[in-house]
């Protein structure tokens, strides 16, 4: 794993914060204490752990009262917005005044479930955020015009939030930016043919992007072929340095602070 010694033993050094990694998920969770370790090694200290089916909620919860370092966010992923129903939704208000944030919610139609559903799932989760002031992590493919707008109607500016894994473009990106979200930069930007994900980090300003590894997926260049971990976010890291052509501990502070600023309940050490 990678780690650069000067920049982890400057004062300066903030501790990054991976704002998107399923840590509850496999082949993470039943090696977790390792992979936390390691993670720790790289400069990752805290980890944002996201909603994904009603029948996780137990195990983040489980895992983030272990970890001090581990802040979970509950809610339902659009892939399963069929399980936005009542009872769930209800168990979700339990839970969610315990977590950071509400997520990941959003819409993606290359999943089987109707958009009509998953919309009607993300404007549910949208209305509890507001309700409890949390902020909220999206996720959104190919459907962003409509997840701006459905934003705007549920004025999500109120709470702001995480743009996840951003595919979209640079107009777009500064949309969702003047609502108050920032920008999630995954590992996609360690290959040089993802366009847009390299084209958002040389045109936006950084003190609107923050990081994430989505965890166990999205590895970058360098492991590719293995499952993703938090530590493996300071290729991200560095490939961010490059495109902006400044210092690794440039990106590790803003990114750092552009979290915080939306993750306000955080207690970074
Ligand atoms: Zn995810």
């Amino acid at each position: 794993m990678y780690r650069n010694e000067e920049d982890l033993q400057s004062e300066d050094w903030p501790g990054l914060i991976d704002t998107h990694c399923h840590l509850d998920l496999e082949p993470l969770y039943s090696r977790l204490a390792e992979v936390v370790s390691g993670a720790h090694l790289a400069g990752v200290t805290q980890f944002v752990v996201p909603g994904v089916h009603p029948d996780g909620w137990e195990r983040m919860a489980a895992i983030a009262a272990r970890h001090a370092d581990i802040f979970p966010a509950f809610g339902i992923h659009p892939m399963h917005a069929a399980t936005a129903v009542n009872g769930n939704l209800s168990q979700l208000a339990v839970h969610a005044s315990s977590g950071v944030a509400i997520g990941e919610i959003g819409l993606d139609p290359a999943y089987a479930v109707s958009l009509e559903r998953q919309e009607s799932a993300f404007r549910e989760q949208l209305r509890l955020a507001l309700e409890l002031g949390l902020p909220v992590l999206v996720h959104c493919r190919q459907a962003f015009q409509r997840t701006l707008r459905i934003l705007q109607e549920e004025h999500a500016e109120q709470v702001g939030g995480i743009m996840h894994a951003f595919s979209g473009s640079c107009e777009m990106a500064r949309e969702f930016i003047r609502l108050g979200f920032a920008i999630s930069i995954s590992g996609m930007v360690t290959r040089e043919t993802a366009v847009r994900p390299l084209r958002i980090v040389r045109e936006l300003p950084l003190e609107h992007l923050v990081l994430e590894t989505d965890a166990p997926d999205m590895t970058p260049q360098r492991y590719r072929g293995q499952s993703n971990q938090p530590g493996y976010m300071v290729e991200t890291l560095h490939a961010v340095a490059r495109l902006k052509g400044v210092e690794p501990l440039v990106v590790a502070q803003s990114s750092h602070a552009a979290s915080r600023k939306i993750l306000g309940r955080m207690k970074v050490s």
